[in-house]
């Protein structure tokens, strides 16, 4: 291809893409976390529909941005002091045409339609990634978990349930934990399930060991994540033990991340929350890691448990200006950004692996690859939470429990195909020197295998 014909076929691609872009925009005004979601993965697959013109014609990808239905609800609980309170829920089932609608259930104060949408359209494709037949949803509610008691956030999972109830259940869709819902919440809301319907199935995942929950779905995420990283590594002939680590969060995802990353011999040398971050020069080790994860578990901020960890000091801000080799956001969307993106290039960073959905915005992603920084998107590198949850939802349909070996390894299992059809997917959508687009290769391969699902339903 000359210059000026390559030059010609990507003026073309941003025209079809702002044209996509302006019917979605019109569609669904003012949900930008949504319509970011979609510009990226329209942007990487609108050039599969010019190969196979019947995803065109059958408007395949127009229908995968419009969710199969929005259920929106009231959710009324009472506090401690008897005073009436009220939030807003929602489950957002986006796509069944590869197993039932799963994704989990975020109890949030930025919880709103465009987030649960935009997580709703990531799911469909990072499920379709797992290789397990699992659809795309997303739920929750404006309900802010800080702060508030554990008798006030049993009632209000009840009443959260009492309304969902309606349009879960195993063959239909099944919610999970996500941000402000971790085992205490998903028991509550199972408890109200169980209640409700009376009836004992796996309706939803990441359930205690006690009632039908997987050994391995608490860490599945943070420790997929590095398993992912691994296989990253390995693809550039490097290794993870010695690499310098600068993650974000402190939730579930980020703090499992960091034990997989310190069983594995690297430095993880931050952890952060909304009050800042927490720095340790040589880099963090169980014991402390696990002192940390105590203090989290009891709500204390890390601003509050820097002074009682050995050589941890605090600052304000993201982690971003720690010199590192990798950065792994895991806290939420659209913390990493422009400047972040920047400072993590001059400290030297050559890997990005995300832990959490979307963490990195589009000024901040573009910078990054552009620097030729190798990229690992969440829909594929956090792929091992919900990987997991598909498989307890496997254990409860069949009523027996895997043994412990069987479920890391196929979890590690899991994280290397996924890599690989990435990589695959990736290399072939490149054909250039330069790192592989492990982006355009997760977003085609999950495009690919749900669009392929789509077209044997013909229209609908
Ligand atoms: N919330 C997790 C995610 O973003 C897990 C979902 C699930 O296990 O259903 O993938």
């Amino acid at each position: 291809m000359t210059n000026r014909q390559a030059t010609d076929r990507q003026a073309t691609d941003q025209s079809a893409l702002d044209a996509f872009m302006r019917d979605i925009e019109a569609r669904s005004p003012h949900e930008d976390e949504f319509h970011q979601a979609v510009r990226e993965v329209a942007r990487r697959v609108l050039p599969m529909l010019d190969d196979k013109p019947i995803y065109r014609d059958l408007k395949i990808l127009e229908r995968m941005t419009e969710p199969d239905r929005v259920i929106s609800f009231r959710v009324v609980w009472q506090d401690d002091d008897g005073a009436v309170r009220m939030n807003r829920g929602y489950r957002v089932q986006f796509n069944n045409a590869i197993g039932p609608y799963k994704g989990g259930v975020r109890f949030h104060p930025s919880v709103n339609l465009s987030v649960l949408k935009f997580l709703g359209f990531e799911q469909q494709f990072k499920n379709a990634l797992t290789g397990l037949p699992m659809g795309g949803a997303k739920g929750g509610a404006d309900f802010d978990p800080r702060g508030k008691s554990h008798a006030e956030i049993m009632r209000f999972c009840q009443a959260f349930m009492t309304e969902l109830h309606r349009h879960i259940g195993p063959e239909e869709d099944v919610p999970a934990g996500d941000i402000g819902v971790g085992e205490k919440e998903v028991g509550y809301l199972f408890g109200q399930y169980k209640r409700i319907t009376n009836r004992f199935e796996g309706s939803l995942t990441g359930k205690g060991l006690a009632f039908g929950g997987s050994e391995y779905r608490m860490e599945a995420t943070g420790w997929g994540v590095i398993f992912f990283l691994a296989h990253m590594l390995a693809a550039q002939e490097e290794e993870i033990a010695g690499k310098r680590l600068v993650i974000s969060g402190a939730g579930n995802v980020a703090l499992h991340a960091a034990e997989q990353a310190i069983r594995q011999g690297a430095k993880v040398l931050t952890l952060s929350d909304s009050g800042g971050h927490l720095r340790v020069e040589d880099g963090l080790d169980e014991e402390r890691l696990k002192q940390i994860a105590d203090a989290k578990a009891h709500g204390r901020a890390l601003a509050d448990v820097a002074d009682e960890i050995d050589g941890a000091a605090h600052h304000d801000g993201p982690p971003w200006e720690v010199a590192c080799d990798v950065a792994a956001p895991c806290a939420t969307e659209n913390e990493l950004q422009d400047a972040g993106a920047k400072a993590l290039i001059d400290g030297g960073a050559r890997f990005v692996v995300e832990g959490a959905n979307m963490p990195t915005d589009a000024a901040a992603l573009k910078r990054l690859t552009d620097a030729g920084i190798v990229f690992g998107p969440g829909k594929a590198a956090n792929a091992g939470g919900v990987a997991l949850s598909g498989l307890e939802m496997s254990q409860n349909s069949v009523r027996r429990a895997w043994s412990d070996e069987a479920l890391c390894e196929a979890l590690e299992e899991t994280m290397r195909r996924i890599h690989d059809l990435c990589y695959d997917w990736g290399e072939a959508a490149d054909g250039e020197d330069g790192p592989v687009d492990y982006l355009t290769g997760a977003d085609r391969a999950g495009f690919r295998k749900l669009a392929e699902a789509m077209l044997a339903y013909g229209v609908m």
